[in-house]
């Protein structure tokens, strides 16, 4: 048996948003209305806590997790100080 929320549909064509890290914390922005939310590994999906994702009808966005995270992670471990551990990715699309 699968446990867990269930995953509502995303409707097609919604720009997912991509995860960062500040401050060594995966967060991820609102792109409609600036705010920042904490991201989930297991679950990357985002809702907005301020305008909860009205601008595509309350649905989920997908939050894309770079390929990668291990090595990122690893690297900005190695700063001693956790407000030094910043990553961000160039936009990408959805295609
Ligand atoms: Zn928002």
């Amino acid at each position: 048996m699968k446990r867990g929320t269930p995953k509502p549909k995303t409707p097609k064509g919604v720009t997912p948003v991509a995860a960062r890290i500040y401050h060594n914390q995966w967060i991820a922005d609102c792109p409609d209305c600036g705010n920042a939310e904490f991201v989930w590994i297991e679950e990357p999906r985002f809702m907005c806590s301020e305008c909860f994702n009205g601008a595509i009808g309350g649905a989920w966005r997908p939050v894309e997790i770079p390929n990668d995270r291990a090595d990122i992670e690893a690297a900005l471990g190695a700063r001693p100080l956790p407000k030094t551990r910043n990553w961000q990715s160039s936009p990408r699309t959805w295609g």
